[in-house]
């Protein structure tokens, strides 16, 4: 495909096919594989990438494992090591212009999401947790035995830690994975997704740039069956921090199971509730919905895919919600007046298209949308759709469909919202639109969720935790909670009497 040489990231296209990073070296796979990375607003071949397999992961894990053990890294002053950490935060800045192009053109997402989302806070991810580099302290607890004791706690990193991240937000994933894991003195192997490995792999130029010992970042795009696989299963790794799918989130945590019961972390699928009350602000609440589920075309594990609206005023939210829907600018991502872009992939494209036949197989009442729109057929796009009355036993009210496809249910109170906002095996955000203040904290109280957004939708910080309840996930990413998912607590007690 003709990039367009007027683009910063042409000349990182150049350099073709694009080579794993094993032990501070750019290679080929050891098998000589390549694998294409698509643009999905034209279906054209974007890069070719070196495709990592077994033997792949094998050398980038001995790679880290041989960094570990010397301390190259974890032993380094810890405001070294946050030094390093700011300063990839301010590369990630510096290259801003490139990190969006590229994930407009790998992933198809609006280039100003990419530029004034996605960007920015990959670079406050670093930043943020460069400064708990020197604040990763102990405790000391009051020992009630006979004789005098010294006990205290110390926070050692896990040691070789493996991260499979999705191709949703391709960048972001990787900041949230590696920046921690680096902030607690761990080596890490990066397996981005096979449909999005560039922007990790323009990221680990940045981190060798920056000076990050050799073997302590190891970046290896690969399929799932293969190189994420041998990862969830390698004895020598001792950490797994996987996002993606509930379904592959389980056959991870089976391999940990079955080879060395390493630590799982586990950041997975959902089927949110943003639910609006007849005393919401009504024009937030209606552009609140639209953002919430049509962000990223619904490839967001927190979509608000199921829009509960009051009875009261149901048909005039709908009506508000399809008025933006229409006016909603279908086009390639790179476009700057771009709203919504192509999905992913022809795969991604014909799933979502699937479930919009299965909604309308199961009676829900098609408002809008419903297919591809006219001229755009080379790329994977598909038009916001929106279900109405839809009924909550309906596959498309309990399955993440993982695309922009909304399904609007109504209720009668509070108590009948509650009921059916947690019947679902998901758990990650709801969203709750009220003027109440009594109402929204009684509501954020009783739902399931890792996260209650009250009046607003997509609020995402580094300082915010991050993950689900019930099959939503393990752990809370970002935060001082993520600490805890990258180190391992050791008690010391000395005999002082
Ligand atoms: P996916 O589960 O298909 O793949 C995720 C990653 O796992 C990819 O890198 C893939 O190569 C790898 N993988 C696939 N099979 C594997 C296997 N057998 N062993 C090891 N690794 C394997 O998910 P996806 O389609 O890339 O992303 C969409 C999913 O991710 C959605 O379910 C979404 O909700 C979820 N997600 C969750 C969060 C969160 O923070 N909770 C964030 C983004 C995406």
């Amino acid at each position: 495909m003709a990039i367009a040489e007027d683009l910063e990231v042409a000349a990182f296209l150049k350099g073709q096919p694009k080579k794993l990073l094993i032990g501070g070296r750019w290679a080929d796979a050891a098998d000589g594989k390549t694998f294409e990375t698509v643009d999905p607003a034209t279906g054209e071949v974007l890069a070719r990438v070196a495709e990592a397999g077994a033997e792949d992961i094998d050398r980038a894990v001995a790679a880290a494992r041989k960094s570990f053990d010397r301390g190259t890294w974890r032993d380094l002053p810890p405001a070294e090591r946050a030094k390093v950490l700011w300063k990839i935060g301010d590369m990630i800045e510096d290259r801003a212009n490139e990190f969006a192009q590229l994930e407009t053109l790998d992933n198809g997402m609006p280039i100003n999401d990419a530029l004034l989302f996605h960007a920015p806070i990959a670079a406050a991810t670093f930043r943020y947790y460069a400064g708990w580099v020197t604040k990763l302290d102990g405790a000391t607890q009051q020992v009630s035995l006979p004789g005098r004791y010294l006990s205290y706690t110390l926070r050692e990193p896990v040691g070789v830690v493996g991260q499979i991240i999705p191709w949703n937000f391709p960048l972001l994933m990787a900041a949230w994975k590696l920046a921690p894991a680096l902030a607690c003195g761990n080596s890490v192997v990066l397996k981005p997704s096979e449909e999005t490995p560039l922007s990790a792999l323009l990221l680990a130029e940045l981190i060798q740039q920056a000076e990050v010992p050799d073997g302590v970042v190891n970046v290896v795009p690969g399929f799932g069956e293969v190189a994420g696989s041998r990862l969830a299963h390698h004895p020598d790794v001792d950490k797994i921090a996987f996002t993606g799918s509930t379904e592959v989130g389980k056959i991870v945590t089976r391999a940990s199971a079955d080879s060395n019961l390493k630590r799982v972390s586990l950041e997975l699928g959902g089927k949110s509730p943003n639910i609006v009350f007849a005393d919401a602000d009504l024009a937030r609440a209606v552009s609140g919905a639209f953002f919430g589920i049509f962000f990223n075309q619904g490839q967001v594990c927190s979509a608000g895919s199921r829009l509960y609206v009051q009875k009261k005023v149901y048909d005039h939210a709908l009506d508000e919600l399809l008025k933006t829907v229409e006016e909603t600018r279908i086009g390639p991502g790179i476009d700057p007046v771009t709203q919504m872009g192509p999905l992913v992939s022809k795969t991604q494209m014909e799933r979502v298209l699937g479930y919009i036949a299965v909604g309308n197989q199961e009676g829900a009442r098609l408002m809008a949308g419903g297919g591809r729109p006219e001229g755009l057929d080379g790329g994977y796009f598909v038009k916001p759709t929106v279900f109405a009355d839809v009924d909550g036993k309906m596959r498309i009210a309990r399955e993440e469909i993982f695309g922009p496809v909304v399904s609007a249910i109504p209720f009668q109170d509070e108590e009948d919202l509650v009921a059916k906002a947690n019947d679902t095996m998901y758990g990650l955000v709801a969203g709750v639109w009220t003027k109440d203040v009594a109402r929204a904290h009684r509501v954020a109280h009783a739902l399931k969720a890792g996260t209650v957004y009250v009046n607003c939708y997509h609020v995402v910080d580094p300082v915010t935790p991050w993950g689900g309840f019930k099959q939503s996930g393990w752990g809370r990413e970002l935060g001082p909670y993520a600490l805890d998912l990258y180190t391992e607590l050791k008690n010391v007690i000395v005999d002082i009497a």
